[in-house]
């Protein structure tokens, strides 16, 4: 057993900004992370980051309270307005932080920080490097991290919470390395995996973006918010759904249909190609579903030939050499296919502007949690900016709720007792001679997803959608072990995790079904108008240990000083 007074778990973006900002303050903590730092999915980010600096010669007169406004609209109003004020005050500061730690932004001639056009943006407020920002931002704060000597515990898969009397108080891991589970208690747990796009099979997303640490915190009883929002980015690549970035039409990429029209300008006559993302995305697939796809194909292009080599060259290098490797196609010399492709979630672990979740001592931050800032729809470069700004605030709150606590000793019984049941339930799986290979029930997972829970939504294929995750939950139990070696058994993780990611899937159907209207990403055929009568409220799942399918209740919508308007672009 080993002891830290704080758990971070993932080391991405907001997992090492809490790790620092907590040790920053004198406190023992620790990052688990089932890949080291640099290889999680922020890592992989392309476009930039959001805050209203004003630096753009069009943005001059950018404010943080034009930048939390967008947001709110954005979202379609379903944004807790004091989180998104919060946010855009935060950016700044965090930003010149980042400078100041050595982040390469791309620079302004006179050296100021560039920034760029982004989706649903009213100035051009997006930060960049290259389009490699997460990268680089990932790189500094690990550097920050080592410099600070934060203990970090590579290839552990972060299993269970350890709960006592309704208190977080560590984690159950299993060691890839040394193969068994270990239990690392705590006197608080920060929360920071990331997505789940993988529940979907055409998502932009990481391998390891299970969505392991939302259905962690639901099994313990954690409510997860508004999880039928999940958005779907307009531009992945066709055949791999690999993603080109928004910054490629911030720099000024068209997106063109098989007419060879620019067929934004029916949609978002103002915005056009810098439309938010859930409009820009339903444009596309409209052009495809009315037959305007290129070559009466399931695609449309994304244009880039008119911006000419250089500024490819200069401003948007690793997509071109992804479009290259993965499509074939150079964009200087030829448009790229694209189509919508699941990229993030708006929904997650329920949490407070501080990170703090309804459990006593378990926090959670990144694109796991849901505070909620996106609302029903991200606004891009957003993502980026909420990890450092709610992973630092976490990692302050963390600091003060320890300092509140009179009993620093977790319950060394009940932290042995989880790790046993850890142990126990791998031992079952390992004697189980399974009927049903896990890779092929995932597979029909997300196809289910992909199919049933898409752009456009109506209530029978949702219903449809339902019957085929309750089975393929209800199979999940005839699901053994193939492999029963113990060191770095990957095969394990994806059997030990799939069954949480149906409980996902699960509260996003129940959840899409269940709210009748229409609302940023969540698009019903059959309800097409938004809904603020019946539906301004956060939707909660709650996990029911005997009844596949969450239990859903609502949460009210925290106003402010943005009025609820009709979204138009
Ligand atoms: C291709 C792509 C491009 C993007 N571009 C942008 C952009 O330009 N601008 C923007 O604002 N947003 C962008 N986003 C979104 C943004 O990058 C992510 O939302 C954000 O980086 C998530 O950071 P995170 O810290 O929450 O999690 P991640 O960076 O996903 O890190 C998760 C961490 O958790 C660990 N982990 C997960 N599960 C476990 C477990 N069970 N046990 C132990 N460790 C675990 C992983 O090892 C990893 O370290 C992009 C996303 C993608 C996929």
């Amino acid at each position: 057993m080993i002891h830290h007074d704080v758990i971070v778990v993932g080391g991405g973006l907001s997992g090492l900004r809490a790790a620092i900002e907590a040790k920053r303050a004198g406190v023992d903590v620790a990052i688990l992370s089932q890949v080291h730092p640099c290889r999680s999915h922020s890592g992989a980010a392309q476009g930039g980051i959001n805050a209203a600096l004003g630096n753009h010669p069009d943005g001059a007169d950018d404010t943080w309270e034009k930048h939390a406004f967008d947001t709110t609209k954005g979202g379609d109003y379903l944004v807790d307005q004091d989180a998104a004020i919060q946010m855009a005050k935060d950016a700044i500061g965090i930003i010149y932080e980042m400078d100041h730690w050595g982040c390469l932004f791309s620079r302004f001639n006179d050296g100021r920080i560039a920034q760029r056009p982004f989706g649903g943006a009213g100035f051009p407020r997006c930060c960049y490097g290259l389009d490699k920002t997460g990268h680089y931002l990932l790189h500094t704060l690990v550097e920050q991290a080592y410099r600070l000597q934060i203990k970090m515990y590579v290839e552990q898969y972060v299993a269970k919470l350890i709960v006592h009397d309704g208190v977080c108080q560590g984690v159950v891991t299993y060691d890839m390395i040394h193969g068994g589970f270990e239990s690392f208690t705590a006197n608080a747990v920060v929360i920071a995996t990331g997505g789940a796009g993988r529940t979907y099979s055409n998502s932009t997303n990481s391998i390891i973006s299970t969505g392991s640490g939302m259905f962690m915190a639901y099994h313990a009883g954690v409510p997860l918010k508004d999880m039928e929002f999940v958005q779907f980015h307009p531009t992945g690549l066709f055949t791999t759904n690999i993603l080109m970035t928004e910054g490629a039409r911030g720099e000024g990429g068209y997106l063109v249909n098989g007419l060879g029209e620019r067929f934004m300008e029916k949609y978002a006559p103002k915005f056009m190609e810098l439309a938010p993302r859930d409009i820009t995305a339903r444009s596309i697939q409209t052009e495809i579903n009315e037959g305007r796809g290129v070559n009466g194909q399931g695609y449309v292009h994304l244009d880039l030939r008119h911006l000419g080599a250089e500024k490819i060259l200069e401003r948007l290098p690793g997509i071109r050499d992804l479009a290259i490797h993965f499509e074939g196609v150079d964009p200087i010399e030829e448009p790229i296919p694209v189509v919508p492709s699941q990229h993030y979630w708006m929904g997650g672990i329920d949490t407070n502007v501080d990170g703090a979740t309804p459990m006593p001592g378990l926090y959670a931050a990144g694109e796991c949690a849901c505070v909620s800032v996106h609302g029903a729809n991200r606004l891009g470069g957003n993502s980026l900016l909420e990890t450092i700004v709610f992973g630092r605030r976490a990692g302050a709150d963390v600091v003060r709720y320890l300092e509140t606590l009179t009993d620093k000793r977790p319950n060394a019984r009940t932290a042995f007792a989880t790790a046993q049941l850890m142990e126990q339930m791998i031992d079952e799986l390992g004697a189980k001679n399974g009927t049903e290979n896990v890779y092929v029930l995932r597979a029909e997972m997300t196809e289910t997803m992909k199919e049933h829970y898409g752009l456009f939504r109506d209530e029978a294929t949702m219903k449809a959608g339902i019957e085929k995750l309750l089975s393929i939950k209800e199979r999940v139990k005839n699901v053994g072990l193939r492999w029963t070696g113990r060191v770095f058994n990957v095969d394990m993780i994806r059997t030990v995790e799939f069954e949480g990611m149906v409980d996902l899937a699960l509260c996003v159907a129940e959840g899409a079904l269940a709210r009748t209207e229409s609302r940023g990403a969540h698009f019903r055929t059959d309800h097409n108008t938004r809904d603020d009568v019946n539906w301004l409220k956060h939707t909660l799942a709650y996990y029911r240990p005997d009844t596949p399918g969450p239990r859903l209740d609502a949460k009210p919508v925290t106003l402010g000083p943005f009025e609820l308007q009709e979204r138009k672009y």
